[in-house]
């Protein structure tokens, strides 16, 4: 018996079911495009691949209103392919990653820029930036036998109806399963675990009233409304 009744299980939809993907971990990589990485002021030739998280029930499904978050006057769209784990594992071979997908999906990695700004400068955590409450909204997630690909395929975000962000996913730097074998050498992956990708370039400001929409071609498509400050 628990002391009080256990939080709800996070999850998200799963796209033509009524079924839900329990989700166990939110990873993120860092800077995996290349025009991202220098609109960041970094050199995307030098670096290895980084990761950062988010809490499991930062997630949640789209279409949905979220309220401007606190503490932000800086509020950016980032928007990402999903990687949805559904078998664990360890030091996976890159040709074995895709044995541990479940399924695709498109998402937002929201960011509070001023916040993650601050801690770069002052060489302090990221979470305050990015692991705040409802910080990633995600489309359904498509199984993977029906994902065309998430090699290439273009991904792109538009901000009441004006196209901000718009690239191909084939210009990660780390592919889906360069990175996930690599994030395997670190920790072990879960049932449950979702991974973002990563953002191309174009990443910028919103503001209550905005109208986010977003998507991957052959995976899925989203909305976010940014509602009043919470
Ligand atoms: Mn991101």
């Amino acid at each position: 018996m628990f002391v009080f009744a256990a939080p709800q299980q996070a999850s998200l939809a799963v796209q033509g079911s009524t079924d839900r993907f329990p989700v166990r971990r939110i990873f993120c990589v860092g800077r995996n495009y290349e025009a991202h990485a220098r609109e960041m002021g970094k050199d995307p030739t030098r670096e290895a691949p980084f990761f950062f998280t988010k809490p499991a029930d930062a997630a949640l499904d789209t279409p949905c209103t979220i309220a401007y978050p606190k503490l932000t006057n800086d509020l950016h769209h980032e928007i990402e392919l999903v990687i949805a784990i559904h078998k664990g594992g360890s030091d996976i071979a890159e040709a074995d990653v895709m044995d541990h997908v479940w399924g695709a999906a498109v998402g937002l990695d929201m960011t509070r820029r001023d916040l993650q700004a601050e801690a770069k400068k002052m060489g302090r955590p990221w979470d305050w930036g990015k692991a705040f409450d409802r910080s990633a909204p995600i489309g359904p997630i498509k199984p993977i036998a029906q994902v065309p690909s998430v090699e290439n395929g273009r991904i792109w975000l538009a901000v009441n109806g004006e196209t901000r962000q718009d690239a191909d996913i084939a210009d990660l730097i780390w592919s889906v399963r360069e990175h996930i074998a690599i994030l395997s050498q670190a920790v072990d992956i879960a049932p449950g675990d979702i991974i973002m990708t990563g953002t191309p370039a174009g990443v910028g400001a919103v503001v209550p009233g905005d109208v986010i929409t977003g998507g991957v071609d052959g995976i899925g498509e989203l909305q976010v409304t940014i509602g009043e400050r919470a």
